[in-house]
């Protein structure tokens, strides 16, 4: 069942699309520039829900853009990281324009992994995609050296343990998809947790080794074909109703029909 869309409070809705930093959107709200429904409004966090009007200076603030969500094809060679010593950092590849404070990654991808990475400058959002209870189903292409065991879908679909871990994995969804023309063997993995380096611990734990992984789909985002890999923008309104879509209840049957259309 779909989710409902989040209430958003006034500060983040207008800091989001543009209007100004955090400091500069308070400075507006609280000179009485900002309406609500025709109404001066005061209070920064008051909630708005998506049939809201909001104004600055008479001017209607439209929902259609978020730039405090931005969706990456992330380049290998880059960390999740905001530690200088872990340079290059994934936060260089972010234009000056969307540059803020409390930019983060949406969990992390490994340095030499490549594709689907999101970054908000709200925490609390942040953690309805990622947190262990309700983290989101995350598709993955990986290459692979080695052989996998011949009941390697069988084991991740009843839960793989791994090196390490006191539990096994939560049931997973693999397929095997032949090889490549490297000669390396192609699998898709799909997970509904994110534990440290997942999938190359699970690939290890199945007879192979990772030699190159791309995640592809975050719940029901996939990643645009047309966004080049190092380049990020803002997230549509209608792309970050795909990511509290399908919340996974229904376990891995969901995904296998997602990629099964
Ligand atoms: N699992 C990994 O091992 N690495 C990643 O970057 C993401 C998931």
């Amino acid at each position: 069942m779909p989710s409902m869309p989040q209430a958003e409070p006034l500060d983040y809705f207008l800091a989001r699309r543009g209007i100004g930093t955090w400091a500069a959107v308070r400075g507006l709200i609280q000179s009485c520039r900002v309406r609500v429904d025709g109404q001066v409004c005061k209070h920064y966090r008051r909630a708005l829900d998506q049939r809201t009007v909001v104004t600055v200076d008479g001017n209607l603030i439209t929902d259609a853009e978020d730039t405090g969500t931005l969706i990456c094809h992330k380049p290998a060679g880059f960390a999740c990281s905001h530690a200088a010593q872990d340079a290059p950092l994934i936060y260089d590849l972010v234009p000056s324009t969307w540059q803020h404070p409390n930019l983060q990654t949406v969990g992390r991808l490994d340095r030499d992994t490549t594709g689907l990475i999101l970054f908000t400058i709200d925490g609390s959002w942040a953690q309805q995609i990622v947190a262990p209870k309700r983290t989101r189903w995350k598709r993955y292409r990986i290459a692979y050296s080695g052989d996998l065991v011949h009941d390697a879908v069988e084991r991740v679909a009843a839960g793989l343990p791994i090196g390490g871990e006191t539990t096994p994995c939560l049931p997973a969804h693999l397929t095997c998809d032949g090889v490549d023309a490297d000669a390396l063997g192609l699998a898709t993995l799909s997970l509904c947790e994110g534990r440290h380096h997942q999938v190359k611990r699970m690939i290890d734990a199945l007879g192979g080794r990772v030699e190159r992984l791309h995640r592809d789909r975050i719940a029901g985002l996939d990643l645009p074909t047309d966004l080049p890999v190092g380049v990020m923008r803002p997230l549509s309104v209608s792309e970050r109703q795909l990511l509290v879509s399908d919340v996974n209840v229904d376990g891995p049957q969901l995904e296998s029909s997602a990629i099964a259309q």
